[in-house]
């Protein structure tokens, strides 16, 4: 059995080669662990090792889980990568330091009064669906920049980034590229953009996270 914590020792030594052939600092790639369908035993050697920040895709999952492990490491850092529901947003807001999969008028207006309600406001990214697929989230490329300045001007929503999850049969630099120019257009500086298959590649192409389940936890 592949152990995970060696496996996350591989790939933080994978991005330190990836920073350095791409001339980005040491350290300038925060990885993401995701650990979604991992239940607490399996994560918590992961967290011993060192690795505070996380990533769930879902909002129900990550309650089940996360509160007790917060409760022993305080300094976790928990990101939302799946697609959110309007009707989770109240717990997820509660939950979570980093939303990443803003992607609708909807939910921007809803995260907005929850953050002001609640008096929390997690980091905010914007999904955008790079390869225009139908049955994927995110917002359409062509609307991302207009949809950034209204979650600013109408939501009073503070964007700190831009996330895409590239087709799965395509070659993922072109995405990459489009999703960091979209974030110039848009100006905003995170880009978090790459998996297991690709974090190399989209290190190169400026993310400034990935998101890394299976390479560090195993097959799902
Ligand atoms: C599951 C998931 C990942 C991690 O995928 P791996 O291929 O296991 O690294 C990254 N991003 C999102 C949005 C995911 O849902």
């Amino acid at each position: 059995m592949p152990n995970a914590v060696d496996q996350l020792f591989a790939v933080q030594s994978e991005i330190s080669k990836a920073e350095a052939e791409a001339n980005r600092s040491k350290g300038s790639v925060t990885l993401v662990a995701v650990s979604k369908t991992f239940d607490a035993d399996a994560i918590r050697p992961v967290i011993a090792a060192g690795q505070r920040v996380f990533g769930e895709n879902r909002v129900q999952e990550a309650q089940g889980k996360w509160p007790a492990l917060r409760a022993d490491f305080p300094d976790i850092e928990l990101h939302l990568i799946g697609p959110l529901q309007s009707n989770k947003a109240e717990d997820a807001v509660a939950l979570f330091d980093v939303i990443e999969t803003i992607d609708r008028e909807k939910i921007a207006a809803t995260l907005s009064t929850e953050m002001r309600k609640q008096n929390r406001f997690p980091k905010l990214f914007v999904q955008v669906n790079t390869g225009s697929e139908p049955q994927k989230a995110g917002i359409e490329p062509k609307e991302a920049v207009a949809f950034v300045k209204r979650c600013r001007d109408v939501h009073g929503l503070v964007i700190e980034g831009l996330m895409c999850i590239p087709p799965a049969d395509e070659n993922p630099g072109p995405h990459f590229a489009l999703l960091r120019k979209i974030a110039g257009a848009a100006g905003v500086e995170k880009l978090s953009m790459g998996m297991s298959g690709d974090y190399q590649i989209a290190i190169g192409f400026g993310a400034t996270s990935v998101r890394v389940g299976s390479a560090i936890f195993g097959a799902r």
